[in-house]
């Protein structure tokens, strides 16, 4: 784990990149911000979390970091003690921590609930959606420290770098470290209900875009050419033929909009 700083004093503020070896988005983020070094009006933490799994381009050596949570100095597992270095290196820290997917382009926030951190900071940033995934947080950094995790776009992009750079930004001014104003917007809110598994195959197809309504009756997948249909109503969210090994990912409902707040005199 790299950690490094910005400003002085005692960080309540970190950016984490590179949970996930396999996603370098965040970490040229948080490159170019120590290349830069921007004056910052409060400090801020940087951190470079899983560099053992970055520099092997793996997700990780022994098990998913962002499954690990809060971990164990004593693991027995590389990511088991990470995950309990990161905790106790970001205690009271609000966290953006930086991902990146092989399901979907725009940019889109995940967060562990809609709290009043969520509900204030992810409208100012340049995300399309936010997904609230308490049903499915066990082991995930936000169960451990306050987080707001961005997907930043495709694994390995130059788009998905460009991302994480403008979303690690607008962070840090809706923060009050950057100098300067965020743009509010309003926000479809979408809560993880289901885990979508997939069996054993050798190929797999997913017919459908994230974040657009599946009917029930319609075929959403399939997997070696065995379709899967829909029960009822879903959003898809974080669904790909090939990102994760025995899921193709989520299904969601869609809780609500977040307006953007207009002054009231
Ligand atoms: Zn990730």
């Amino acid at each position: 784990m790299r950690v490094a700083q910005l400003g002085s004093g005692t960080p309540k503020i970190a950016v984490v990149a590179g949970i996930h070896g396999d996603e370098p988005c965040g970490v040229r983020a948080v490159e170019r911000l120590l290349d830069e070094r921007p004056t910052v009006n409060r400090p801020v933490k940087l951190v470079v979390a899983n560099e053992a799994a970055l520099e092997r381009r793996v997700r990780f050596i022994d098990e998913d970091l962002n499954r690990t949570f809060p971990g164990d100095p004593d693991a027995e597992t590389h990511e088991g003690q990470l995950a309990a270095a990161l905790v106790s290196e970001l205690e009271g820290c609000l966290t953006f921590s930086m991902h990146s997917t092989q399901s979907h382009a725009d940019p889109f926030a995940i967060v562990n609930g809609v709290s009043e951190t969520a509900t204030d900071i992810v409208p100012q940033l340049p995300v399309a959606a936010m997904v609230e995934t308490s049903n499915f947080a066990e082991g995930r950094l936000f169960s451990a420290v306050d987080t707001v995790e961005v997907e930043c776009g495709l694994q390995g992009s130059e788009t998905a770098a460009q991302n994480a750079d403008r979303l690690t930004r607008a962070f840090l001014t809706a923060v009050g470290a950057l100098p300067g104003d965020t743009v509010d917007r309003e926000l479809p809110v979408y809560r993880l209900t289901d885990v979508i598994r997939k069996q054993q195959a050798d190929t797999y197809e997913v017919f459908v875009e994230n974040f657009t309504p599946v009917e029930a009756g319609a075929p959403f997948a399939a997997a070696d050419g065995d379709e899967q249909v829909a029960d009822e109503r879903f959003y898809p969210v974080l669904m790909s033929s090939n990102g994760y090994r025995d899921v193709f990912g989520y299904a969601a409902e869609k809780l609500d909009v977040i307006e953007t707040t207009t002054a009231a005199d």
